[in-house]
């Protein structure tokens, strides 16, 4: 790790400069803690400086100044990723993009953005002009969008318009490189998938063109279901119902909603629940699915009662899990695409592991139709147990995303990006982007 920083930060003068250990410290940190095996590795990592740039420009200077003095770079938007994504391994300099927070313009279906705008605030401003963001992670109060593309891969929303990284959901980015003379790049069409996901290891994302969805009112509903399979399989149907308009489908088997304390009274004891944001417009023809398949409306609220107060998105996705962790904080979680639209598997798992994994499921939109994947909350003892409930997923068919691992391949597709690597090679030549993150730079001789 870096010496002395004395010099860069002489190099710096006149930015923002966060020198003090303690807010250094904090400003290193993220949500890994929901893994009980990243714990004990992440814990005691920390950045030497944390640097708040206010427009491009300055990311420029940042970047010449650490690839002159070899300073490690790792970039930060809000820090609620779950990986460690922006824990610096080697120390070094911390960018914290929060202030580079503005909207360039909004366009119908379109809005291009600085990095550091957090996720509410921007779908706030363009819900003004009748269109919002498509997809949010659970945290979209606090998360920036910069992080999102960043680290992200989907959320409230996914159920319609997919996942991140399916093609149309990112349109542009412009990125600083660290090359000697650091310059500005703009990535459009397929190529954006070159900054997309790599945890700031291929350049520093400075604006984001995003494509947008129409805004509608968002009803929030929960659904109760005696039968966990029931109210899967209701979860598929509604997720494919073309005619219904929808943007979240969050599937708990109990004793999930067991944790959710402040939904408690609306699920009755040992029921089963989907928790719903449908279109008002389109509540009619829900009531007609929801009798279709037995399920009772534990509560059912417009988008104007649902805008005060708790909302179902913030007991979805990885909230579910923060929910879970707050009253037992043994719990970890697993992240799993279940192999098509069958639910055989799932009832399988369901049955094999009973309460040792229990399935909350999120469903998505894949290839153009509905597929569950699951966020099941997992009642930890042991490295080695969890390692064989992760092989034994993969045994039958389901693919696991391991939120276990900071390494980006291991916790994504599990297989080497060569488009990834060779623009690493030429953006960040001395490997100071976030170091340590990426295997396929780590083991790039061997490739
Ligand atoms: P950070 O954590 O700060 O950064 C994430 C990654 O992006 C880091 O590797 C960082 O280096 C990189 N990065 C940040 N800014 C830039 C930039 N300008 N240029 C280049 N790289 C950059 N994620 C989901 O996808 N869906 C969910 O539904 C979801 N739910 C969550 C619920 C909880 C309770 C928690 C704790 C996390 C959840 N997450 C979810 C993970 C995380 O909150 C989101 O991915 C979020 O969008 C990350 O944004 P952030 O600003 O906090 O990014």
């Amino acid at each position: 790790r870096p010496t002395n920083l004395n010099p860069l930060i002489t190099d710096l003068a006149g930015l923002d400069l966060i020198t003090d250990a303690n807010q250094i410290a904090k400003l290193s940190q993220d949500y890994y803690t929901f893994s009980p095996v990243l714990q004990p590795l992440l814990a005691d990592k920390t950045g030497d400086l944390v640097v708040r740039p206010v427009n491009e420009a300055e990311v420029l200077k940042v970047a010449a100044a650490c690839v002159k003095f070899k300073v490690p770079l790792t970039v930060r938007g809000a820090g609620t990723g779950n990986y460690g994504q922006c824990v610096p391994l080697e120390g070094g300099v911390i960018l914290d993009m929060t202030r580079m927070n503005a909207i360039h313009w909004v366009k119908p279906g379109l809005a291009c953005v600085e990095p550091g705008l957090k996720m509410a605030a921007m779908d706030k401003q363009t819900r003004e002009t009748g269109w919002e963001v498509r997809m949010a992670p659970s945290t979209y109060r606090t998360a920036t969008i910069g992080g999102f593309i960043g680290g992200g891969s989907g959320g409230i929303g996914s159920v319609t318009y997919g996942q991140l990284r399916d093609r149309g959901n990112l349109q542009a980015v412009r990125v600083v490189t660290m090359e000697d003379q650091p310059r500005v790049i703009e990535l459009r069409g397929d190529d954006v998938y070159k900054v997309a996901h790599a945890y700031g290891t291929n350049g520093i994302i400075t604006e984001l063109e995003i494509p947008l969805a129409p805004v509608y009112p968002w009803a929030e509903v929960i659904v109760t279901f005696s039968d966990f399979m029931t109210a899967a399989r209701f979860g598929l149907a509604l997720s494919n119902s073309d005619g219904l308009i929808k943007k979240l489908v969050c599937g708990c088997a109990a004793p999930i909603p067991t944790y959710f304390a402040a939904l408690r009274s609306y699920i009755p004891d040992g029921a089963h629940c989907v928790l719903l944001m449908i279109a008002e417009s389109s509540l009619e023809p829900l009531g007609e699915l929801i009798k279709e398949f037995g399920g009772t409306i534990g509560y059912q609220k417009t988008a104007q009662e649902a805008s005060k107060g708790i909302t179902l998105a913030e007991y979805s996705w990885n909230h579910t899990t923060l929910h879970a962790r707050s009253v037992d904080s043994s719990l970890t979680y697993l992240q799993t695409l279940l192999p098509d639209d069958n639910l055989a598997l799932l009832e399988h798992l369901y049955h094999h592991f009973k309460d040792e994994v229990m399935l909350h499921l999120e469903f998505l939109r894949v290839a153009g139709s509905a597929r569950p994947a699951a966020l099941q909350v997992v009642r930890y003892t042991t490295e080695e147990r969890l390692n064989q409930i992760i092989a034994y997923h993969e045994s039958k068919g389901a693919f696991i995303f391991n939120p276990h691992t900071y390494i980006l391949e291991d916790g994504g597709m599990k297989a080497i990006d060569i488009e990834q690597l060779k623009f690493k090679e030429m953006v960040d030549p001395y490997g100071l982007l976030n170091p340590g993150k990426m295997r396929a730079w780590l083991e790039r001789s061997r490739l």
